[in-house]
């Protein structure tokens, strides 16, 4: 491999291009990004930098020591076989991470509204949450959870809309999210609601009511960003198809981060998950893998997120059907998980109980038998059940 060419400037990508050059990799690497700046991370986003607390949150990495063709503002296109079109003319190359990322879903109608993604999109946002500011915050997911807790610290006026039948409930289940509903305080929660449209002025609901918004932010999920792959000769089924080693259908080419949807040998499942700690560590294997390496991406996921002063902690993957316990009533510190037929654990989710999310993930990883009836009594630890 003489040319690499590392297609989104995120984290995902910017790890890629160290992972390459940490194997030894001499050639040449390029890295294209479409966005102006150099690589950051996006966790605190709707964290630090909505709350006022940080500016930027670029990653701590040299650019010029890993001898790389830095491309900032140029995007990719197309995808052509031993070259990827861009906005500023072709790139050829012999090796290929695709590294794009997720875009965010937008809303329907013709009013203003934000979206949650880039740098640039917090601090837009970030001037708009002022005191007595109506703000409508449509979806309760992660990132819908975070932006009404920054624009009700920051004295805005919150309504948040949820078409589901509680927050959180397509990442965890309504019955756990159910259990989330009361940090809402003081924000005017609207369960199984749907937005018709986004108008001047606010949002109008599906039934006819509307809602006056001076700031609508959507927090409805994201896609993966491999629109510019369509036409390519590339598996894409729920972002870029890859094997446990990242590889993609293509020769010379791996995908890592949140476009890709992996084969987990763990879970005999394909897994996308869209969290920063994949897009820190999976880069490593995504590297070995093309330079021809035999390396395999197989963690427990993991995610957190910080909402109504609660953090709160995912790891593993949890179909549906296993056996939901709980350690902890609603209120205060709890946590709960999901448990297999065989009584090993699927997966823990953690609400201000580090312990338990960091023993669950041990435990998830080495595939051990948990008992039951001490996993309900929240005082045993987890490793001793
Ligand atoms: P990205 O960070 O999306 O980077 C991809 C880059 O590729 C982007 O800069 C994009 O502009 C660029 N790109 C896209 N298309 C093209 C193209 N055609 N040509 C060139 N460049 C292109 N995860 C957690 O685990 N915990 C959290 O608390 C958490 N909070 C989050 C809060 C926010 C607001 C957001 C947005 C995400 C959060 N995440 C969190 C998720 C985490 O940030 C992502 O999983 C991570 O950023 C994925 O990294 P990536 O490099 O794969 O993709």
């Amino acid at each position: 491999v003489d040319h690499v060419v590392v297609v989104g400037a995120g984290l995902a990508g910017v790890r890629t291009v160290e992972a390459l050059r940490g194997r030894g990799f001499g050639g040449r690497i390029t890295l294209v990004g479409r966005e102006r700046h150099r690589p950051y991370d996006r966790p605190p986003l709707t964290k630090s930098v909505l709350l006022g607390e940080s500016d930027t949150t670029f990653v701590d990495t040299d650019l010029a020591a890993l001898r790389v063709a830095f491309r900032p503002g140029v995007s990719a296109t197309a995808l052509r076989p031993g070259a990827v079109e861009t906005t500023e003319g072709e790139l050829r190359f012999d090796g290929l991470v695709i590294a794009t990322g997720a875009d965010p879903v937008r809303l329907p109608g013709d009013g203003p509204q934000h979206v949650l993604r880039t740098l640039d999109d917090a601090h837009e946002l970030r001037a708009a949450l002022v005191p007595g500011a109506r703000v409508v915050v449509v979806g309760a997911g992660w990132v819908g959870a975070e932006v009404a807790t920054a624009a009700r610290r920051a004295g805005c006026v919150v309504t948040v809309v949820e078409a589901g039948p509680a927050p959180l409930a397509l990442a965890v289940g309504a019955e756990i999210g159910a259990r989330t509903a009361r940090w809402y305080d003081g924000i005017d929660l609207r369960l199984g609601a749907m937005v018709h449209s986004v108008e001047e002025g606010g949002v109008e609901l599906v039934g006819g009511e509307f809602l006056d918004a001076h700031v609508v932010v959507a927090g409805i999920g994201v896609r993966p960003a491999v629109q510019w792959l369509a036409d390519a000769d590339l598996d894409l089924h729920n972002g870029v198809v890859v094997d446990e080693h990242l590889r993609a259908s293509l020769p010379g080419t791996v995908a890592v981060g949140d476009c890709a949807a992996w084969w987990s040998r763990r879970f005999q499942d394909r897994l996308r998950v869209e969290h920063w700690d994949t897009a820190l560590n999976a880069p490593e294997v995504a590297a070995a893998s093309l330079l021809g390496e035999d390396a395999v991406y197989d963690p427990v996921p993991y995610f957190w997120s910080e909402q109504f002063g609660h953090m709160v902690q995912y790891a593993g993957h949890h179909p549906a059907g296993e056996r939901l316990l709980y350690r902890g009533g609603p209120e205060g510190k709890w946590s709960a998980v999901w448990l297999r037929g065989d009584d090993t654990l699927a997966a823990v989710f953690a609400v201000d109980r580090p312990r338990d999310l960091v023993q669950g993930r041990r435990i998830i990883g080495a595939g051990s038998r948990l008992d039951a009836e001490r996993l309900v009594d929240p005082e045993v630890p987890l490793r001793d059940c």
